[in-house]
C-alpha cells in the first residue's frame, strides 16, 4: 500500500532530543526553542517567532491577541480546516464565510469586500496547499477598513509572495508542524508577529497570563498574573525534533518540488484533454511543494478514482468540507451559497505526498491516473 503521508526523519531528530533531555531542562523555551526561534527569525527575516504546541494554539493565541469578543466578525474561507476557524468562535465572534476562487481554494479575494460590516475585526486568509493568497490587496483592504489580518500559514513554510515570505505579511500568522506539513514534530505550531505590538502580550498569553518571560530575562524582579493565558509553548524536546528538520529545510524542500513537478508533468496531459485540473500557483507566488491535489469534474467521478486507486493500494485523501454547511455551523451561516467551497468539497483529491515517495512510485500513481481516464472513456 501507497500511504497518503508518511513522516520522514532527517537525520540527527533523536539525537537532539538526547541533548535536549540530557541538558536538564525540557520544558519550554530551553535552547532547542530558541534555535528554532533564531531559524525563523533569520531565514525569513520575520520580527518575532514564538513556537506553540500547535497551529490550532497560535490562531488561539492570535484570536486573544487581536482582542477578540462577543459580537465580533471574522471572515474566513469556509474551505479550510476548524482551527481556522475555532479559534475565534471560541472567544465568541460571529463568522462570516468566504468562498473559494473559482481557479483554486484560497479566499476569493474579489468578493472581500462585500462581506465587511462595521462588526468585522479580521480577515483570516489561508494559504492552501502552501500556494499565496492575493495578500496585496487583502492588505489594501484590511487597511481601508481598519482590520487585521491573521495569515493562517499552516501549510505555507518557505514559499513567497512577491519576494516576501508568507507568515510574514498578515498582522499575524500561524505555522503548522503537524506530521502531514512539510516540516514536522509530530504536533507543533508557531505563532509569527509582524507587528510589534503585540510583542509583549503575546508572550504573557503563551505562559498561562503571567509575565514570565520577562522574569527569566531579568527584566523583572518577581513574575506573577496579568492578563489571560493559557499554556500554549512546546516542551524543548520537540524544539529539539523540530530543529534537526529545520537544519535539513533545503534538502526536504528540494526532494519535494521533484515530486511535486513530476506529478504535474505526467497528467498535464490529462489536464489539457480536460478531464481534471491541476493546482495553480498563482503568478505573484511561489510553490512550496506542500500538497499535489487534482479536481475531477464532479463527485461521481472522484469516488470512482479513490475506489480505483485503493484497488491499486494507493491511497489518495480527499480534503475539507464546507464548514458553512458543517453539524456545528450550518444553523449559524447566514445562508449565502458557497459553490467553489462546495465544488472543491466534492471534486478535490490529494495524491500520495512525503519525502520518501520515490519518483518511480509517483509514476506508477500517474499511469494508474492515465489509465482510470482512459478506460472510463471507453
Ligand atoms: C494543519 C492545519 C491546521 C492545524 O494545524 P495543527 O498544527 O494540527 O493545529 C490549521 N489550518 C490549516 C490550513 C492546516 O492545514
Amino acid at each position: 500500500m501507497i500511504p497518503f503521508n508518511k513522516p520522514f526523519l532527517s537525520g540527527k531528530e533523536t539525537e537532539y532530543i538526547t541533548q535536549a533531555v540530557g541538558s536538564g531542562k525540557i520544558s519550554g523555551d530551553g535552547q532547542f526553542t530558541k534555535k528554532c526561534h533564531q531559524f525563523f527569525e533569520q531565514k525569513y527575516g520575520f520580527q518575532k517567532c514564538l513556537l506553540t504546541t500547535s497551529c490550532t494554539d497560535a490562531l488561539e493565541m492570535a484570536a486573544i491577541l487581536i482582542d477578540i469578543r462577543e459580537g465580533d466578525e471574522v471572515i474566513v474561507p469556509s474551505f479550510t480546516f476548524v482551527s481556522t476557524v475555532n479559534a475565534f468562535v471560541l472567544r465568541g465572534a460571529k463568522i462570516v464565510f468566504a468562498d473559494s476562487e473559482e481557479g483554486f481554494p484560497n479566499i476569493d479575494v474579489s468578493k472581500l469586500e462585500a462581506l465587511i460590516t462595521p462588526k468585522t475585526k479580521a480577515i483570516v486568509p489561508v494559504h492552501y496547499a502552501g500556494v499565496a493568497c492575493d495578500m496585496d490587496r487583502i492588505m489594501e483592504i484590511a487597511d481601508k477598513h481598519g482590520l487585521y489580518v491573521i495569515e493562517d500559514a499552516a501549510q505555507a513554510i518557505d514559499s513567497f509572495y512577491n519576494g516576501k515570505p508568507l507568515g510574514g505579511i498578515g498582522h499575524l500568522a500561524a505555522f503548522s508542524f503537524h506530521e502531514t506539513k512539510n516540516i514536522i514534530s509530530g504536533e507543533g505550531g508557531m505563532l509569527v508577529i509582524n507587528d510589534k505590538k503585540f510583542n509583549d502580550r503575546a508572550e504573557i498569553i503563551r505562559e498561562k497570563g503571567t509575565n514570565r518571560s520577562k522574569f527569566f530575562r531579568g527584566e523583572v524582579d518577581k513574575y506573577g498574573w496579568v492578563d489571560i493565558g493559557s499554556s500554549f509553548l512546546p516542551s524543548d524536546i520537540i524544539a529539539a525534533f523540530l530543529y534537526a528538520q529545520l537544519e535539513n529545510l533545503d534538502m526536504i524542500q528540494e526532494k519535494r518540488k521533484a515530486i511535486w513537478n513530476r506529478y504535474n508533468d505526467n497528467l498535464k496531459q490529462l489536464e489539457a484533454s480536460k478531464k481534471l485540473a491541476l493546482p495553480k500557483v498563482c503568478k505573484e507566488g511561489t510553490n512550496n511543494a506542500h500538497m499535489f491535489f487534482i479536481v475531477t469534474e464532479d463527485i461521481a467521478t472522484r469516488s470512482a478514482l479513490i475506489d480505483f486507486l485503493k484497488k491499486n493500494e494507493i491511497l489518495p485523501v480527499f480534503h475539507y468540507l464546507s464548514l458553512h454547511k458543517s453539524p456545528f455551523y450550518q444553523s449559524k451561516h447566514d445562508g449565502r451559497e458557497l459553490p467553489y467551497s462546495d465544488k472543491y468539497t466534492e471534486c478535490l483529491l490529494r495524491l500520495p505526498f512525503y519525502y520518501e515517495l520515490s519518483l518511480e512510485q509517483v509514476d506508477h500513481i500517474s499511469h494508474l491516473i492515465v489509465q482510470f481516464y482512459n478506460e472510463r472513456k471507453g
